[in-house]
């Protein structure tokens, strides 16, 4: 029989996470259950965030959210991928898209063909020919994927890049027209029941008690609840993924929108840029013990192709994650339950898995530590997998050019990618730890792109001739190449599409 269900949910947090998690919740539960969400003026939220992975449109999807109206309403363009430069060493420009190199031959991995080919012909040309989102960021096209049977017109997908602001007002918008109650104050004390350390209410700093059953945290890295009330612990993942700040500056956009984020590295790490409609964002992620935050707001300023339009803002953090996400009645959602660091967008996608596996595993008033233990132990294998794809990028590297990227050239690494990238080098395979994380094509993309060559290739594959391979390969480039030049251009598909109205004062 079923303990008493849960009646009040409060969230503290107004930041992406916390209406993030609001908006399915209230979805989902309807009138079952209050939902009350805090968030401080006075604290502000992170204010950056603004890449995304392609599961963002199940989670919009999820909610019903109309993807033209999103988009005008978020200044969204779309993202095909990330276009890395100076990854691995300086001069390197690949590309990590969202899709695949093409359909599998002989039921094997067109990598690995394209291996062999490579391995007998030197000359020939870079895989990327054969992944779809690649030619089209390449190209600057988009157009969304058509239905059908397997075709170059859909062997990708894509994600968006909004204004991280915009978004969450939105999904306020959503989730307060469904019944969530906003109150806006600063939580300043956790109370605690005396009998089972349960959170029994937050304490306002306006003397306000609020009382609830579950308490979700989304304060953010901070961790009032998480940490502050139930001492998860952290665990600090510094010594693999070193950068500990971020300067963040918005500039005035260029006329043509790319479709995708570009990360380029620096001496001390890395630089982000993220085109929206109304301007670009832009930021240098980096390890203040390599470098100084005065120099590396200089890098970040040299790099714009925009005017700034204002000062770079400065962040700090600790790269790991808290030791369990959610403890008796209490769930960290987003920067509260830690964070990888920004390179491959994911923590937004991390939010959207969190909210989703809350769903699965939702509790009753009995709060069955069966459930927070199917969450954590699975947020965990997410993290780790996260984790370990984020360090590949760093340790993958011949870059002798800054004490930074010798270090991370030298670090030791965790045991799990150790192998992964031992099996690609001796064979082209790629291990998989979790299904529901980057993919195959992802691992491939990044590790050719870092400049790892297998030694090896699957046996099976001699069964085809280089010529009848060689066909194959000219015919499914050609194929692709045709496709994408007839796509729209992004910038003109978004003015066509879902254009925003345009921000006074935000100009070319
Ligand atoms: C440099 C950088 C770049 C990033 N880029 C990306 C990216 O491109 N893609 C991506 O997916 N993710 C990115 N992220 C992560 C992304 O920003 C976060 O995952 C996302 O914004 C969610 O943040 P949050 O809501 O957990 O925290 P916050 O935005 O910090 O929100 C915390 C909320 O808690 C409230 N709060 C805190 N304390 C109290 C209190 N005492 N009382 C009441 N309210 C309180 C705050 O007011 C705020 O509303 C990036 C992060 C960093 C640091």
């Amino acid at each position: 029989m079923c303990a008493k269900p849960i009646s009040k949910i409060v969230i503290v947090g107004g930041g992406t996470a916390g209406w993030m998690t609001a908006a399915p919740l209230i979805q989902h539960l309807e009138k079952h259950a209050q939902i009350v969400l805090i968030e401080s003026a006075e604290i502000g939220t992170i204010g950056v965030g603004e890449a995304t992975l392609p599961t963002i449109r199940a989670y919009n999807h999820w909610l019903g959210i109309n993807s033209e109206d999103f988009i005008k309403k978020t200044q969204a363009t779309f993202k095909l991928g990330i276009e890395f430069k100076d990854w691995g060493h300086i001069g390197n420009r690949f590309f990590h898209g969202f899709g695949d190199f093409g359909p599998k031959i002989e039921n094997i991995s067109p990598h690995m063909h394209w291996l062999r080919m490579q391995q007998a012909d030197s000359n020939m040309p870079s895989y990327e020919h054969w992944s779809v989102p690649t030619v089209m960021a390449r190209n600057m096209r988009f157009v969304p994927p058509a239905g059908g049977p397997p075709s170059a017109n859909n062997s990708y997908t894509f994600g968006y890049q909004f204004d991280a602001g915009l978004y969450a007002a939105y999904l306020r918008d959503y989730a307060m027209q469904r019944g969530v109650t906003r109150i806006e104050a600063t939580v300043a004390e956790v109370e605690l029941r005396p009998e089972d350390g349960f959170i029994a209410a937050v304490k306002l700093s306006d003397g306000r008690r609020i009382d609830g059953d579950l308490f979700i945290d989304c304060s953010g890295f901070r961790g009032l609840l998480i940490e502050g009330a139930m001492k998860a612990g952290y665990e600090d993942w510094s010594a693999q993924l070193p950068c500990n700040s971020a300067l963040a500056v918005p500039c005035a956009k260029v006329p043509k929108l790319t479709p995708f984020t570009t990360s380029t590295a620096k001496s001390a790490g890395w630089l982000w840029r993220i085109p929206l409609q109304h301007r670009t964002g832009n930021g240098h992620v980096y390890c203040n013990s390599f470098t100084t935050d005065d120099e590396a707001a200089r890098v970040l300023l040299a790099g714009l192709d925009g005017r700034a339009l204002d000062e770079p803002r400065q962040l700090r953090f600790t790269t790991g994650r808290r030791r369990k996400s959610w403890i008796k009645n209490c769930v960290a959602i987003g920067l509260s339950s830690g964070f990888v660091e920004p390179l491959e967008s994911t923590s937004i996608g991390l939010i959207e898995i969190m909210v989703l596996f809350l769903v699965e595993n939702f509790p009753d008033c009995d709060f069955r530590p069966e459930l927070a233990n199917e969450f954590n132990r699975r947020i965990s294998i997410r993290y780790e997998s996260i984790r370990d794809f984020i360090i590949m990028h760093y340790k993958l590297n011949n870059r002798s050019d800054s004490e930074f990227w010798r270090y991370c050239a030298n670090m030791a690494i965790p045991d799990t990618l150790r192998h992964q990238i031992e099996l690609f080098r001796e064979t082209g395979r790629v291990a998989i730890y979790d299904r529901e994380s980057f993919s195959e094509e992802s691992h491939v993309a990044m590790l050719l792109g870092l400049g790892v060559r297998p030694k090896t290739y699957d046996p099976f594959i001699d069964k085809l001739s280089l010529n009848q391979l060689h066909g194959h390969f000219s015919q499914i480039g050609e194929m692709i190449a045709g496709a994408v030049k007839a796509m729209p251009d992004h910038t003109d598909y978004i003015a066509r599409y879902a254009a925003s109205a345009p921000v006074p004062g935000l100009a070319v």
